[in-house]
């Protein structure tokens, strides 16, 4: 998309990945009236595009886990502001153990998520098997799962921000 640029703007957003879209998107979100996004290629065809699209909730701190509690919530609503369907899905995730370190480790994993607020509870490998029937669990002696995580379709994360909030250019 190419679009006719001000003169001027209270706010130049540099990079059209995931980070720049979302900053532009809540700066027009919270009234910023004149930003401007720019995009030396195609919106989110950076990492963005290369991402694995899994969003998992718990992270190393309770900041960054609540920030990805926020973008699960706002994933899901994207599509009924905005009309951008963001792919979101409510998949759960499995953290699987095939030995007794990385099981001690996951279960510190879902102890942290207890703290935190997320959702995560062991679960033995038969029922990972249930969860997951693809998986081939011979050698799996525990797993934990978090309900809450998912994902998205990466690209069609930007969202468009009520116009004319925010203005988009990109050059293909
Ligand atoms: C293989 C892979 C798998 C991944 N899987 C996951 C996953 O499952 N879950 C997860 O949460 N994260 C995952 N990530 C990480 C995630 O993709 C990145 O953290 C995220 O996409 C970074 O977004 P960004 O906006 O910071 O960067 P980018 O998406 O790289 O965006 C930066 C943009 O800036 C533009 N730009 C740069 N310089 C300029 C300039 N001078 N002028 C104009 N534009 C410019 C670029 O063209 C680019 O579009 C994965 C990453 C990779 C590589």
């Amino acid at each position: 998309m190419t679009a006719d640029l001000p003169s001027h703007s209270s706010v130049v957003v540099i990079g059209g990945g995931v980070m720049g879209c979302s900053v532009a998107y809540h700066l027009a979100k919270l009234g910023c009236r004149d930003v401007v996004l720019l995009e030396r290629h195609k919106l989110t065809s950076g990492t963005t595009w290369h991402s694995a699209a899994q969003v998992r909730q718990l992270r190393s701190t309770r900041n960054l886990t609540q920030l990805i509690q926020y973008s699960t919530d706002l994933y899901a609503a994207l599509e009924a502001e905005t009309g951008q369907a963001t792919g979101w899905t409510r998949t759960g995730s499995l953290s699987i153990a095939t030995n007794p370190d990385r099981l001690t480790h996951i279960r510190r994993q879902a102890a942290l998520a207890s703290a935190f607020g997320v959702e995560a509870h062991e679960i033995s490998p038969r029922e990972a098997r249930e969860l997951w029937p693809m998986m081939n669990g011979k050698d799996v002696i525990g797993a934990v799962f978090s309900p809450g995580d998912g994902r998205v379709n990466p690209s069609d994360l930007w969202s468009r921000a009520p116009r004319p909030a925010a203005r988009v250019s990109s050059r293909a």
